[in-house]
């Protein structure tokens, strides 16, 4: 272990200050915890990490896994320096390597969030967009602000409502091809005509969930 590192004031950080800034998911927040374990809590920063025991070691499916660790690398808390088909090398931060993780007040305004209106307030656009990573939600494919569509993932027509939780930019073609139907069905069509790969559709399904959960906040 490295000694210069007081590992219960690390968890007090990792509780207090990272999870809420970030809106880590207990999948991601257990990845985060587990990636710890094999790398600073030896006195190593960098983690080495088996594609084939990732699932096992983790105990979930290896998609899943992957799945938390691409999250937490788009969210800072990680970086991927090199991947292979043995594996990934990470350098793990920790909070107070992050940027605006320890400040104070640094957790996100998003209270006003639970009542916004992601469909119509324009403002809130780019937010959505940064969120989906510039991609569009279904079929991944890249999205600049003036290409991209909003989509409600259940339809409104069945009462759902104008929240993140429910609000994706897309790309138009999936836009209109999608039309009144729920989300998961459109993910699977994107499968069935090859638009989406086995692990793709897995992970969309994830983060459909994820989405709907409240778990995928737009970003700042
Ligand atoms: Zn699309």
């Amino acid at each position: 272990m490295d000694e210069a590192l007081d590992f219960a004031q690390v968890c007090k950080d990792i509780e207090d200050h990272l999870v809420p800034y970030l809106r880590l998911g207990s999948g991601e927040r257990a990845m985060y915890y587990h990636l710890l374990r094999h790398s600073r809590a030896e006195g190593k920063r960098v983690a080495l990490i088996s594609n084939r025991r990732l699932g096992s070691s983790f105990g979930t499916s290896s998609t899943t896994a992957r799945f938390h660790l691409r999250h937490l690398a788009e969210k800072g808390c990680i970086r991927i320096t090199d991947r292979s088909l043995a594996g990934h090398t990470l350098d793990v931060l920790l909070p107070h390597e992050i940027p605006g993780c320890l400040q104070p007040d640094s957790a996100p305004k998003l209270e006003h969030l639970a009542s916004a209106d992601c469909f119509h307030d324009r403002k809130l656009r780019p937010a959505i967009l940064r969120r989906e990573n510039n991609a569009c939600f279904y079929c991944l494919r890249e999205l600049r602000p003036e290409s991209a569509a909003f989509d409600h993932v259940v339809p409104v027509s069945v009462g759902s409502d104008h929240s993140f939780r429910n609000v994706v930019a897309c790309c138009f073609d999936c836009n209109s091809r999608k039309r009144n139907r729920p989300a998961a069905e459109f993910l699977r069509e994107l499968y069935r005509t090859a638009r989406l790969s086995d692990d793709e559709l897995d992970a969309r399904l994830i983060v459909l969930e994820t989405l709907q959960s409240g778990q995928l906040v737009p970003a700042r």
